[in-house]
């Protein structure tokens, strides 16, 4: 089983990630949890090239061959070889954060987008959840854990705004794969309902 956590920064994702991989490993499950960009070793060196330091240091079409470099390192090292042999993999984002970010808000790169992942990563989560979120509360969040490798062009909430109609766009293009779950509440009853929605 593949899971992913997607949602504009500061929307409680990764917390809810960690939550429901220690909940399924109570159960007994073997999990996986990750992230992007990162989860293997090739691609977290590909997450320091393209967060750390200058963001204009890349192109955004550049930007969007590195993370899908690294997408495609994460899924033949970790994600694959765990799911055939039966582990649940929780990842805190994935594709959909690349049709967002490096898709939208970086400029229009929505098709190539979408034919780089067909030629290059070709599946999908068996369930997204989306964590939705009041933009002004997330960006309180992450400017308050703001670390050398955030990326300050996502700080504002404009762009915040653009990004979770992106997410929510998608959300309704895939209304069998996402389930979309307000984030605007404490995190236990985010919690509950990320388990009552696992597929
Ligand atoms: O989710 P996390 O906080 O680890 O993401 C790190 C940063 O990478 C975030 O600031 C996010 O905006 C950015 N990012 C990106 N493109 C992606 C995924 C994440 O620019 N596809």
């Amino acid at each position: 089983l593949f899971l992913s956590f997607e949602g504009i920064d500061g929307s409680g994702k990764s917390t809810q990630a960690r939550r429901l991989a220690s909940h399924l490993e109570d159960l007994g499950r073997d999990v996986v949890l990750t992230r992007e960009p990162g989860g293997s070793p090739g691609a977290e060196e590909i997450r320091r090239l393209v967060l750390e330091g200058n963001p204009d240091r890349w192109s955004a079409e550049t930007e969007l061959l590195l993370f899908t470099a690294a997408r495609r390192d994460h899924l033949e090292r970790l994600i694959r070889p765990a799911v055939a042999r039966g582990a649940v993999v929780i990842s805190d984002r994935f594709a959909d954060s690349t049709r967002v970010y490096q898709g939208v808000t970086r400029g229009d790169l929505r098709g190539t987008v979408d034919a780089l992942h067909d030629a290059i990563i070709g599946v999908e989560p068996d369930r997204t959840f989306l964590i939705d979120i009041d933009p002004e509360v997330g960006l309180h969040r992450a400017l308050a854990r703001r670390g050398q490798e955030e990326r300050f062009e996502s700080f504002g909430v404009e762009m915040q705004q653009q990004m979770r109609s992106a997410f929510l766009d998608l959300a309704e293009q895939s209304p069998e794969r996402f389930v979309v779950i307000d984030g605007n509440r404490d995190a236990d009853s985010i919690a509950r309902d990320v388990i009552a929605a696992l597929p």
